[in-house]
């Protein structure tokens, strides 16, 4: 971010901030919300092109503010129509967004910490460790991006914005950003922002239980949740703040989101690792686990990445599981893999971290990440 101390970045302030931002420089109200619709309903940066907006107020803002989104450092594009974007956090650093286009939809997956500090055993950001948290202009400004680089490439941009869903899913660990992530969330929502429904916006957590609580106060979009085995001797060794919140710790706060929120019901993610948790049995405990709950599962096929001993189920295996789940009353769908061929797949978004942790899960503090 290249902002000096009397420049504030507009990207990422939510309304109630912005109002009074504007109200410092005199104007009204209302005049946030006409903002706030030229920046994300437009992607436009420059004030002196938000023509309904007083010339006066026009200098005013460009005197003391500025739109400012990270910087692209790269662009890769999959043979499936799936984009990748490398994008700056400083000098050394960057993170990934991913643009995930089908027939009736345009998923943006995006990042919210430079690498992340879960230490999931089959992720390939976890191998990179954990450097900071994005801040709220890096989380929104990563759909503002794309939308932007998308304008061109989609007929009538006014009408139809490029990206229609919002997915927390890239690198990081979201409710341990929930400083900068629930106002990004008000964002994505605002009907001035980019007004998205909240079914449109999903946040993935590995299971950060106190975190999920909070977040029902705060926000209603739909959640996921990374679950990925049925019992907590396997889970402590695949997603290891298991250890610190159990399954049933973990479900129980779930089920009080979807209560709390009225919303329809949990994604809970499950990634099949040959040989790991991929059984018929396995799948028999998942669905004991969730029968009855507002629940449905998305199997994901693992995504390889250079180092990792974990194997993909076959496709049988995969089949299998989910039968078995449908059979016991589970709604449950198997996540087609894409931009496998640009690393921009579940699990593969690695972007340039210098890790600042020194112990590996377990033993790692969460102090450094973890803020509230
Ligand atoms: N930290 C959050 C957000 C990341 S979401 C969370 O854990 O939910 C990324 C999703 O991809 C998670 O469900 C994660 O478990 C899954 N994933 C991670 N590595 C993967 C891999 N190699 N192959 C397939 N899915 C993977």
């Amino acid at each position: 971010m290249s902002e000096s101390a009397t420049t504030t970045n507009l990207l990422g302030l939510p309304r109630s901030e912005l109002e009074q931002f504007v109200a410092e420089l005199g104007s009204k109200p209302f005049r946030a919300r006409q903002l706030m619709q030229w920046i994300y309903q437009r992607a436009e940066p420059s004030f002196e092109r938000m023509t309904d907006l007083a010339k006066s107020f026009r200098a005013e803002l460009a005197a003391h503010a500025c739109v400012q989104p990270p910087e692209i450092l790269t662009e890769q594009r999959s043979a499936d129509g799936t984009r990748k974007w490398l994008l700056r956090a400083d000098g050394s650093q960057a993170f990934e967004m991913v643009y995930i286009p089908e027939s009736d939809r345009a998923t943006l997956c995006i990042s919210s910490q430079v690498g992340c500090v879960l230490d999931c055993a089959f992720c390939s950001t976890a191998q990179q460790g954990f450097n900071r948290n994005l801040t709220t202009a890096e989380i929104v400004g990563q759909v503002w991006l794309a939308n932007r680089e998308l304008a061109g490439t989609v007929a009538d941009f006014a009408r139809e914005r490029a990206v229609t869903n919002v997915v927390l899913m890239g690198m990081g660990e979201p409710l341990a950003n929930f400083r900068n992530v629930v106002p990004a969330l008000d964002i994505l929502l605002d009907d001035f922002g980019f007004d998205l429904s909240r079914r449109r916006v999903t946040l993935s957590t590995s299971g950060l239980v106190p975190q999920i609580y909070k977040l029902a106060e705060h926000s209603n979009v739909a959640l996921a949740v990374s679950l990925h085995a049925p019992d907590d001797a396997l889970r402590n060794e695949l997603v290891p703040i298991n250890r610190k919140h159990p399954i049933a710790e973990l479900l129980e706060a779930c089920w009080h989101y979807i209560d709390e929120r009225n919303g329809r019901s949990v994604t809970f993610e499950y990634v099949l690792l040959a040989g790991v948790n991929d059984s018929r049995a396995q799948a028999r405990a998942l669905a004991a686990l969730l029968v009855g709950h507002p629940a449905k599962v998305n199997l994901i096929p693992f995504n390889p990445f250079p180092g990792t001993q974990f194997r993909r189920s076959s496709p049988e295996v995969v089949h299998a599981f989910r039968d078995e789940l449908l059979r016991r009353g589970i709604l449950a769908t198997v996540r087609r893999t894409r931009g496998d061929d640009i690393d921009a797949a579940c699990g593969q978004l690695a972007g340039r971290v210098i890790d600042r942790t020194t112990v590996r899960l377990g033993s790692r503090t969460f102090a450094l990440a973890v803020q509230a």
